[in-house]
């Protein structure tokens, strides 16, 4: 008898490792065709926030998606500020459940520069290719395209961030569609506006916090590991930017009459951005470490634990580092930054003229880690501009001020926000971490901070819950740039790792 009770058990214990979506996994790859032609609809209405009438367009074809998928109270949350793009909101109500995670994705993508993207590709005109663009590279079909392995979907939004709004809406359609049960309420928030600097994210927030209750909020932006390994993700650097514009003479000067006498203002430029920086990539500026929150055990063990790769990634872009630099590009993340996003001044190539500019600007970024507030960085740049010899001003200088002083920058303080971090040791966000590495052979990421910013400061600050982030994307998916593209190998992995949290285990 007791053998009989063994054996009955045995094909339970057997049942009970496997993840209770993998069902759906199946559902996924006999469905592949349809949702690759879905996805490129959808890759085919423009997305740029400030294109009020396309944005709806976006906004109003999720919320159908949704519907289609037996999604709930699916509506647009307007913010109080009229015309701006509202965030698209469903929810799913699981019997019995007590637990709620909110899904967040944007449909909006970044201003496109359409003379910039390859010939045959356009940002707007959704093609799959069987790998990294080159040129001779032909477009395939869509049964083509999912036989492929390295096949990738060009379009404005492939990997940033619609790859994201399309993996968790298919991750729920296939559960349901297979039978399978959420264990725990699911809440569907897509932003219309993040790529616009999420203007009105609070307003949202503020307007409907009673909705948007939850444990927690599962971020899907930015791309995975450069590994290719699957990371999730428990912070974000904040951001803000400095504009430093010199000025020299008030009209250009023959560099041949004027020349060794007259004050050159890329000159002055260059000289003190590279005050601001040592050989190694050390920012030198006063102070400007020195807020910092250090990092906790766990996540210098974290941080150690992730595989190096800055060979692979110098290798790929084409440089080398400076010899003595001591940051891993996973340490590097972890501490705030400097750098120019541009320069300006007079022409150069065919346009390259014999003169002396009358001034050179500067866009400099600044990155946030956990410490540091913005608008104190921003005065650390300030100060050590003055302290290289220049009057400060926050306009064109005036006739009096040109007479006194030598050197003169115009400072342009744009606005900005502070780093947000999610404690690795979070319980909650533990069960999601554990969730994901049921979805992959590799053993998957865990990092304290992406390197890049968003404004995920709010959602502690509005509604009092902690946000984490699983990216789906893969990393050389140029995103913000020309020639998006997401891998759809990621995006058939990503829709996996939904499932695997809207099926959390505790
Ligand atoms: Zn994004």
């Amino acid at each position: 008898m007791k053998k009989f009770a063994l054996l009955l058990l045995l094909p339970i214990i057997g049942k009970a490792q496997i993840p209770s979506y993998k069902p759906a996994v199946n559902f996924i790859q006999q469905h592949k065709v349809s949702m690759l032609e879905e996805f490129m609809h959808f890759l085919a209405i423009p997305n740029i926030a400030s294109d009020k009438e396309n944005i709806l367009r976006n906004a109003n074809w999720i919320m159908a998606a949704m519907k289609q998928r037996g999604i709930n109270d699916v509506s647009l949350l307007y913010p109080k500020t009229k015309n701006a793009p509202p965030a698209v909101y469903g929810e799913v109500i699981t019997p019995g459940a007590t637990e709620t995670i909110i899904f967040y994705a944007h449909y909006d993508g970044q201003p496109v520069d359409t003379t910039k993207w390859a010939t045959g590709l356009h940002p707007f005109k959704p093609v799959l290719l069987p790998g990294i663009y080159d040129d001779n590279a032909k477009t395939i079909s869509i049964q083509e395209a999912i036989e492929h392995e390295n096949a990738r979907i060009y379009a404005r939004g492939a990997s940033d961030d619609k790859a994201g709004v399309m993996a968790i809406i298919n991750a729920y359609g296939a559960l349901k569609a297979s039978g399978i049960n959420p264990t725990v309420n699911i809440k569907f928030f897509f932003e219309g506006e993040e790529e616009a600097g999420s203007p009105h994210l609070h307003e949202i927030m503020e307007l409907y916090a009673n909705k948007l209750q939850s444990n927690m909020w599962v971020i899907c932006d930015g791309p995975l590991h450069q590994s290719g390994r699957k990371q999730v993700v428990f912070g974000v650097r904040g951001d803000t930017h400095v504009e430093v514009t010199v000025f020299a003479s008030k009209r250009p000067l023959h560099s041949g009459h004027y020349g060794n006498w007259a004050p050159n203002p890329a000159m002055q430029l260059s000289k003190l951005l590279s005050s601001m920086k040592d050989d190694n990539g050390k920012v030198l500026i006063k102070d400007f470490y020195s807020d910092i929150t250090p990092l906790l055990a766990s996540e210098k063990e974290a941080l150690r634990k992730i595989p190096n790769v800055d060979q692979q990634v110098m290798d790929e872009l084409g440089f080398i580092k400076p010899e003595n630099s001591s940051w891993s590009l996973a340490d590097a993340v972890n501490m705030p930054s400097l750098n120019i996003n541009g320069i300006q001044s007079a022409n150069v190539g065919k346009l390259a003229a014999n003169v002396i500019p009358t001034k050179a600007i500067a866009s400099i970024d600044l990155r946030l880690v956990v410490g540091n507030d913005w608008q104190k960085q921003q005065q650390k740049v300030v100060n050590h501009i003055k302290a290289q010899g220049f009057f400060v001003t926050d306009r064109e200088p005036t006739d009096e001020q040109r007479k006194k002083y030598s050197k003169i920058a115009m400072v342009a303080l744009s606005s900005g926000y502070n780093a947000q971090k999610t404690s690795m040791d979070n319980p909650f966000a533990k069960r999601i971490v554990k969730a994901v590495a049921t979805t992959s052979v590799d053993p998957i990421i865990t990092t304290p901070t992406l390197g890049g910013s968003l404004p995920l400061f709010i959602f502690e600050k509005y509604l009092n819950t902690k946000p984490i982030s699983v990216p789906i994307a893969n990393h050389d998916n140029n995103q913000h740039a020309e020639n998006e593209n997401l891998k759809l190998s990621n995006f058939w992995k990503g829709i996996e790792t939904f499932m695997s949290i809207m099926t959390l285990q505790k």
